[in-house]
């Protein structure tokens, strides 16, 4: 994984369904090597650092850095990112590379490693104005807004959508 990929993964734990272990093993199904071994005390854990997740894009999201930082440093502390060289596969194409944890530590303390360096990482090259909660009703969805305009107000196309038609029947109707 690069940089990019810890941030997404930041992202896709804030935003992860957490109410059961099936949920969330199908939340996180590209990691197989960790969501194939996750347990119930596994899921407790990333419950706690999802609700940590979110609760350090929010102060991103309304400018506190403070509060950010104290978050963020928080997370990296409880689950300290241990790097590993990894030379990959050269019939995959793929070059060195290093993991954030290594492949003996438990599934949750890697996933929450993975995603503190991740938003640590994502603040580090995005600063904290691009970071921003979905529009929609009954979404609050985090995203990172990568566009050029700075404009992005909804998670997905399909928020998006749903937005503009219940507005476009509001403006029929009235
Ligand atoms: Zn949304």
């Amino acid at each position: 994984m690069d940089n990019a990929d810890y941030i997404a993964g930041a992202l896709r734990l804030a935003n992860a369904r957490t109410d059961d272990l099936e949920t969330l093993r199908a939340e996180l199904h590209g990691e197989p090597w960790w969501s194939s071994r996750l347990t119930e005390q596994d899921l407790k854990t990333l419950r706690a650092v999802a609700a940590s997740l979110r609760q350090s894009i929010e102060a991103a999201v309304s400018g506190e850095h403070e509060a950010l930082t104290a978050e963020v440093n928080r997370l990296l502390a409880t689950y300290p990112p241990r790097p590993r060289l990894s030379r990959g596969e050269p019939e995959q194409h793929r070059d060195w590379h290093v993991h954030i944890a290594d492949v003996e530590t438990p599934p949750a303390a890697g996933i929450a490693a993975a995603a503190a360096w991740g938003l640590a990482q994502g603040i580090v090259r995005h600063g904290t104005e691009r970071w921003g909660k979905c529009d929609a009703p009954a979404c609050g969805t985090y995203f990172l807004d990568t566009s050029t305009n700075r404009a992005r107000q909804f998670c997905s196309a399909r928020c998006a959508n749903r937005v503009h038609v219940a507005a476009f029947r509001q403006r029929r109707r009235s």
